[in-house]
């Protein structure tokens, strides 16, 4: 079953009328289009739950991040708009300070309070942006991925209020227009992925397009070994065993959305 966002706001808004009985239309539907747009191919990298490792330790030269941001906004159309209040990010860094509040301290070593952290949506196990989507634009996978269809999303922003991470943008422009000089605001368009439109939210989605063909989201195979990235149910994955031999943090814990993006800090 395939259904344009025209219909599908049509049936959310006829579904609001009807109340619950409109909610389980709306789950069915979704499930629909899950399973039809999303099952994984006989080569896919499937797990029971996805999950990230960023070795910090690893993160040198500005060299180092600039190639992840690049592999990830290159292929998946992400625009530039050349202005930082309209910045779509899917991967981008901040500091300690901001990454992990809290968690700074007057007496922590320069070099760590100085350093750029990598941060991405969390796809967090309790994510509050899916319980707050009216159109279930965002839902959680089962294998923990946390997916956002630019299709169904109606721009309410309700997901970007609930993500205490910042890990959603809303295109303020028109992502495939031009700036005053006329210059795309996707540098160079990937043709194999999907561009957006004006007045929907976006964000990191762990490359499901690429696990489906059996391929590692690309920050993690441009990160010769920074990012590390497996199956957090599987006891014998890499990930399981980077936790289980280094300490890791994880960002804002205390609001108990368990992210599945790990930090390992020194
Ligand atoms: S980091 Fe934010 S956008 Fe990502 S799953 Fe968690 S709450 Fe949702
Ligand atoms: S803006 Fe966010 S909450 Fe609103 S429909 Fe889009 S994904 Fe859902
Ligand atoms: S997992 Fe994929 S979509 Fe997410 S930040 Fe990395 S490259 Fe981008």
């Amino acid at each position: 079953m395939s259904i344009s966002r025209r219909e599908f706001l049509k049936i959310a808004g006829a579904s609001a009328i009807f109340g619950l009985g409109g909610m389980a239309i709306i789950n069915e539907i979704t499930d629909d289009i899950e399973a039809s747009q999303f099952s994984p191919g006989p080569d896919a990298l499937i797990a029971k739950r996805w999950a990230m490792v960023v070795d910090m330790r690893k993160f040198k030269t500005e060299e180092d991040y600039r190639k992840i941001i690049e592999a990830c906004h290159s292929i998946h159309n992400v625009p530039d708009f050349g202005n930082p209040k309209d910045e779509i990010k899917w991967i981008w860094t901040d500091t300690f300070e901001h990454a992990f509040p809290g968690q700074e301290h007057e007496y922590m070593e320069e070099k760590l309070k100085r350093m750029p952290f990598v941060l991405l949506c969390n796809h967090c196990d309790n994510p509050p942006c899916v319980r707050v989507c009216p159109t279930k634009a965002t839902f959680k996978r089962k294998d923990g991925i946390v997916m956002m269809d630019q299709h169904r999303c109606i721009g309410c922003r309700f997901c970007m209020a609930a993500c205490p991470f910042g890990a959603r943008s809303f295109n303020w422009r028109d992502p495939r227009g031009k700036d005053d000089k006329g210059r795309p605001f996707i540098k160079e368009e990937n043709k194999e992925y999907p561009t957006r439109t004006k007045g929907v939210v976006e964000k990191c989605t762990l490359c499901f397009e690429r696990l489906a063909k059996g391929l590692k989201p690309a920050c993690v195979e441009a990160s010769n070994g920074a990012l590390i990235f497996g199956d957090l149910k599987e006891p014998n994955s890499e990930v399981r065993k980077v936790l289980s031999t280094n300490y890791t943090i994880r960002r804002k814990a205390e609001l108990g959305t368990m992210p599945s993006v790990f930090y390992i800090i020194g």
